[in-house]
């Protein structure tokens, strides 16, 4: 489309290549990089070592890795291929690459018998590398728990029989955990081995392997060149100098995951939601008949209670303000303050473009105050830890589409 055209940026290049000339392209793929036009992204990629306009990605069409990728997965030649799924420690369900992780799963249970003798050498593998794990409250975690949380969710998100070669838990920007998964990884990769990276938009991809090529020894920025993956040609990077002289690296493009709230987010809106900072809880005692609202995205309605009342944590970016009151107003909320003092969205107007407001309905259950017995997880914004002792019955209310999760509580 003409907005796309306005992504790319040209190279030395030809014309953007034609599916079949890309699919001869990709099976010279050993012999000769071909040139082509490189999209912003790349081209941010190479030349600033990040994606310089946030924002400008949603212009960007999705890829498609299972169709794309998936194929080059289970490689006759005997090839490993290794597959990182990451996840951002924020918005662990959102930003799960969860169809790419079926796939594994399923490649997996395909070969159900061959896994007594070990992993079959042609099956794919997968490492789920948990990012940003300096937005959690480490001091208050305990990493044995995130680890085994965040494995348990991974396979929820799968759907299936996922089997993890390992769980890495790392921040790219302290430098957390690095080094291991870059020792992890070449040894899974082996001589020869594929490494696809795979991740949804912003999950913090591109500082990882930025991290990832600094702490392998590659001066300066590390070299990037496009991969000539059929229908692919302007997406998938290959990052060189990395892994061993035959073991390739591809970053493949972010995933657009429509179930996030972010996706639907202008980039002055998305700034309000993304968080930067160690994660801070803000909790709040409520009892039947009130309302907790995040911005005017997200509203948690205590509908029924077995016992007096409930505690509500809040784990969201503090940038979005939050409004607890009685849920009879809630409607008055939105028609009034939606868009002005609960934002995101930004301006009225934009509450009825966010789309339909709907409801789902949760049974908690607990024993106890002092620890949060489940969590509301909100795909693209954070979460609702609750913690009681009783049962509770709660209404939770976001745009149609925006995927909601209860699940075991992280903190
Ligand atoms: P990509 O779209 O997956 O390539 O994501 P980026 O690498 O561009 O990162 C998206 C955003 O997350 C940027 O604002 C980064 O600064 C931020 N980010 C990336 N890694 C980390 C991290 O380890 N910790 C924190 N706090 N922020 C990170």
């Amino acid at each position: 489309s003409g907005r796309l055209r306005e992504g790319l940026v040209p190279s030395q290049a030809n014309e953007t290549l034609p599916a079949a000339a890309a699919a001869a392209a990709a099976s010279e793929e050993d012999k000769g990089e071909s040139k082509v036009l490189v999209c912003a992204r790349c081209h941010s990629l190479r030349h600033y070592g990040r994606v310089k306009h946030p924002g400008a990605e949603h212009l960007l069409p999705d890829f498609d890795f299972v169709s794309a990728v998936g194929p080059r997965l289970a490689s006759p030649s005997g090839a490993r291929s290794l597959v990182l799924l990451l996840a951002d420690a924020s918005d662990f369900d959102g930003s799960f690459p969860r169809a790419v992780a079926r796939l594994v799963a399923a490649a997996g249970e395909a070969h159900g018998a061959d896994w007594k003798h070990g992993a079959p050498a042609n099956l794919p593998r997968a490492l789920l590398v948990v990012t940003k794990l300096d937005l959690l409250p480490t001091p208050s975690l305990s990493p044995d728990d995130v680890h085994a949380w965040a494995h348990a969710r991974a396979r929820a998100g799968a759907g299936g029989d996922l089997r993890l070669a390992g769980v890495h838990l790392v921040s790219a920007a302290r430098g957390w955990g690095v080094h291991d998964l870059l020792d992890h990884v070449r040894e899974l990769a082996g001589a020869r081995g594929n490494v696809w990276a795979v991740g949804a938009r912003n999950v913090g991809k591109s500082t990882l392997l930025n991290a990832i090529a600094r702490c392998s020894g590659v001066a300066g920025q590390p070299t990037l060149t496009e991969a000539p993956v059929p229908g692919t040609t302007l997406d998938v990077i290959k990052v060189d100098g990395v892994l061993g002289a035959q073991a390739k690296l591809f970053d493949t493009p972010g995933l657009l995951h429509g179930h996030q709230l972010t996706s639907r987010l202008t980039s002055e809106e998305m700034k309000l939601v993304q968080v930067r900072k160690e994660m801070r809880p803000r909790t709040y005692r409520i009892k039947t008949g009130q309302s907790i609202h995040i911005g005017g995205l997200v509203r948690l309605d205590v509908e029924e209670l077995t016992v007096g009342s409930i505690y509500v944590t809040v784990w969201a970016s503090p940038l979005v303000p939050l409004h607890m009151g009685k849920t009879e107003n809630a409607s008055t909320m939105m028609k009034e303050h939606f868009g002005l003092q609960l934002q995101p969205p930004v301006g009225q107007k934009r509450v009825k473009e966010l789309g339909e407001w709907v409801r789902k309905r949760y049974k908690v259950s607990g024993n106890s105050w002092d620890t949060n017995t489940k969590d509301i997880a909100i795909a693209g914004l954070g979460w609702f830890g609750i913690g009681l002792k009783g049962e509770a019955v709660l209404g939770l209310w976001t745009y149609d589409g925006v995927d909601v999760v209860s699940r075991s509580s992280l903190v």
